[in-house]
């Protein structure tokens, strides 16, 4: 339902503003970084046109309809996620053919395709073809995270929806309400967020509070130039795909926090220091740290976690870019490696 998304007020005025004045457009494309709220938009958006007791411009929550909608089992109101890494030329020719049948049981007949970018090029040009004779009563929104990756001819016939990053506070506040984490806990997940409630999630899931202390002392073991220590951890990351960019940013926020360190170091303002630096718990063991590190060194230490990250992200050997970056980091600190 509209009323449980977190503060996106501008694309949901816009999509009640269609509900209401009775003119919604056959596509949307929602847009914004992971975890923002477009999917639930989505779905809230799927509730209202359908809802049988729908008050005003939200849905119900409780009719068959909008239950069904909740719980993915409402035959005309599909979801379309990637199966493996890619939505497939199959996948889209399937809700060709099923989007001319009328509905049955809706009164909108809704496909919402999820990371529509990772579509093939058949499969987005198959689109395309859908998009051009849109099928009557039947709306297709198209989530992304990275509107580049799409067509520009798909993109130029939908509405575009934009959904914005929030803010640290608001993300922190539902952590704390909806999760019971504690306010240090919290504000540690909604800094490392970036503004995103899917991704702090993913954060507390993983344990990032118990593996922030893990990082710090992979940061002793780079001041020491352990190098069989860090080659280890390079193979451990190495075999958890989906954890290694967690960890990296982990690191990256711990760079970035003595760099701010450096900076801030003669400041007596703590609240200022507070609003800051990410891991404000870790700040006191930071100085000494720090005292070690020159600023250009700093950026260079960050600098080389950002590339590895963009090399991650391109499916490269895992463990050797962790090598690797561990091995500069090392390097940037001034010492001799000790194997
Ligand atoms: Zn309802």
């Amino acid at each position: 339902m509209f009323k449980d998304i977190i503060r996106q007020n501008s694309a949901v005025e816009i999509l009640k503003a269609a509900i209401t004045n009775n003119r919604c457009a056959s596509s949307y494309l929602f847009t914004g970084t992971e975890g923002v709220g477009k999917k639930l938009a989505a779905l809230s958006f799927a509730q209202v046109l359908n809802c049988s007791d729908s008050f005003g411009s939200d849905a119900c929550g409780k009719c068959v309809s909008c239950r069904k909608i909740a719980h993915g089992n409402h035959p005309e109101v599909q979801v379309i996620v990637p199966q493996k890494k890619s939505i497939s030329i199959d996948q889209i020719r399937s809700v060709q053919k099923d989007s001319f049948f009328r509905p049955l049981e809706a009164r909108r007949k809704i496909y919402i395709i999820d990371k529509a970018e990772t579509m093939t090029q058949e499969a987005m040009n198959c689109f395309l073809k859908i998009l051009e004779e849109p099928p009557r009563q039947v709306i297709f929104i198209l989530i992304t995270s990275n509107i580049l990756g799409l067509l520009e001819t798909i993109v130029s016939r939908c509405q575009i929806i934009k959904f914005n990053n929030l803010p640290r506070d608001i993300i922190s506040g539902f952590l704390k309400e909806k999760h019971g984490l504690v306010e240090d806990d919290a504000s540690l997940v909604a800094s490392l967020s970036g503004g995103s409630i899917g991704l702090a999630l993913n954060y507390w899931n993983y344990g990032v509070v118990e593996n922030r202390q893990d990082m710090v002392k992979l940061l002793d073991e780079v001041s020491r130039g352990n190098i069989s220590v860090l080659f280890r951890e390079a193979e451990a990351l190495s075999k958890n795909k989906d954890d290694i960019q967690m960890v990296l940013n982990l690191l990256l926020s711990l760079y970035r926090d003595m760099l701010l360190a450096k900076f801030t170091a003669q400041s007596k303002d703590e609240e200022m220091k507070d609003k800051l630096l990410i891991n404000t718990e870790l700040y006191s063991s930071l100085p000494e740290k720090v005292e070690a590190y020159s600023t250009g060194k700093l950026k260079d230490a960050l600098n080389v976690i950002l590339t590895t990250k963009g090399l991650l992200s391109k499916n490269v050997n895992a463990q050797l870019a962790l090598e690797t970056m561990f091995l500069k980091l090392v390097e940037i600190y001034g010492n001799q490696p000790v194997v």
